[in-house]
């Protein structure tokens, strides 16, 4: 018997701080917010989703917002709206939830990927130049688990290749890059406002734009009832204002109303959060083999720190792996609240190489490409993506800034750090690290996991 709790050991702690995890914050104005809605009559209506838009768009300081169903169609409505169109290339980095790029087969193109930066985990400037070809039209880049991508470079590769860029803000709604916010920088941007994510507001999504000929495009291929709000009766009067996307991307007017409820506290959320997340770290700083991964430029954030991940050196603990040491973190403080891995390298899935997904009788995305070529021969190997799970561990997220409470999770690393001798009996190595199709945030009894 050892002295960590993974070994037979006492926990740093034995029960469950729900307040301290509990997501999203609810409180009056969001019930009476909700209440509104089901009792008007009206929950398939646009007025309060629009009156959302108009506050999300002011917030992010962008002309135009246009509300979606989820990030998702919100995702695709952007490409379309940018004029991705058949036998077009999209670059995307390979570490992210497959939303962010899937929409492009769906307007007949193909998606190259690019590989990361190891140290800030976000699309990487040289493999990104390396993937563009000739029929390459658009850029999508991530602001993966919060962190800002490098957007000085990206975007002076794509102004100089003529590219389109969307952001995907999906896992960093508010923050910011060198003290402009995120979501600002590209064509457009979208962002998922699902309810695990920092900006909760449950199945629902955004697409931002400055760019008038976006927001039109985007509202004819999914708003069917606003086509004629923006459109002149000439220019669709044949089609009968029918989505040319053939889907129906509107937004729930109850996630809209608890939406305008969350942006009017999200900014002191995220204040609050940072300062919780920033006072775990201060308590680590001498700690060897963990890495806090957090911008160093100025006036650079990490808004939200969400699905947040440090480097772990697996040479500081022995060559024990990222995967035993979570276990044995969970285990001090009895719930999932350390986790590890990333999101799946994307560029492994055959979906986007060899798939025949609409029965054309060859692989979509060879299909999709006009000389017929394979994008898996541009992706190539992405190597430092496809080697970065297990050198990653995620930090537990807390929502409140809470001293007391934080104080065991700070404790907790600090013992399984100086212990992790006793873990090498234990560890079943580096294959036990967990890559997933999504970041989630299972509940398991009633305790938040924060999984992959
Ligand atoms: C969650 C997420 C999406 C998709 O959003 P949904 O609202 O779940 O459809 C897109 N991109 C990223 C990076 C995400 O994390």
């Amino acid at each position: 018997m050892g002295k960590l709790a993974i070994t037979g050991g006492t926990p740093v702690q034995t029960s469950y701080p729900e307040e301290l995890f509990h997501w999203p914050v609810v409180n009056d104005a969001m019930r009476r917010a909700q209440l509104e809605v089901l009792e008007s009559g009206n929950m398939s209506g646009t007025d309060i989703a629009e009156r959302f838009e108009a506050e999300y768009a002011k917030w992010q300081g962008r002309r135009y917002a246009l509300s979606h169903n989820n990030g998702t169609s919100a995702l695709t409505a952007a490409m379309y709206g940018l004029g991705v169109s058949a036998g077009d290339e999209v670059v995307c980095t390979t570490l992210t939830y497959w939303a962010s790029c899937i929409g492009a087969l769906q307007l007949g193109a193909s998606v190259v990927f690019c590989d990361i930066d190891p140290e800030t985990l976000q699309m990487s400037p040289e493999s990104l130049e390396s993937k563009i070809t000739s029929r390459t039209k658009l850029v999508i880049v991530v602001h993966y688990m919060a962190y800002p991508a490098d957007m000085d470079r990206i975007m002076a590769i794509a102004r100089k290749h003529g590219l389109k860029v969307l952001e995907d803000v999906s896992h960093a709604h508010g923050g910011h890059y060198k003290g402009r916010m995120l979501g600002t920088f590209g064509d457009a941007a979208a962002m998922s406002l699902m309810s695990q994510k920092s900006l909760a507001v449950g199945e629902a999504g955004m697409l931002v734009t400055d760019d008038l000929e976006v927001y039109r495009r985007a509202i004819r291929y999914g708003h069917y009832d606003r086509i004629s709000t923006l459109w002149k009766p000439e220019e669709y009067r044949g089609t009968k204002e029918l989505p040319v996307g053939g889907v129906k991307n509107r937004m729930h007017q109850c996630a809209a109303a608890v939406g305008r409820e969350q942006l009017r506290k999200y900014d002191r959320e995220m204040r609050e959060i940072d300062a919780a997340m920033k006072y775990f770290w201060a308590g680590l700083d001498d700690v060897g083999g963990l890495r806090i991964i957090y911008p160093q430029e100025a006036c650079s954030d990490k808004a939200g720190w969400y699905a947040s991940r440090c480097h772990y050196d697996p040479a500081a603990f022995g060559g024990v792996s990222s995967a035993t040491f979570m276990k044995a973190l969970n285990a001090e403080v009895g719930h999932f609240a350390f986790s590890n891995g990333c999101n799946f390298p994307l560029h492994l899935s055959t979906l986007f190489t060899d798939e025949d997904i609409y029965g054309y009788g060859a692989p979509t995305a060879h299909f999709f490409r006009k000389d017929g070529s394979n994008p898996g021969d541009v992706t190539g190997r992405l190597p430092v993506a496809e080697g970065i799970m297990p050198l990653l561990l995620g930090e537990p997220w807390f929502k409140h800034d809470d001293h007391r409470l934080i104080n065991p999770y700070i404790e907790a690393v600090r013992k399984v750090a100086a212990n992790f001798q006793e873990l090498a009996g234990i560890d079943e190595g580096a294959d036990a690290a967990v890559g997933g199709v999504a970041l989630s945030h299972r509940r398991q009894g009633g305790k938040e996991a924060s999984a992959l």
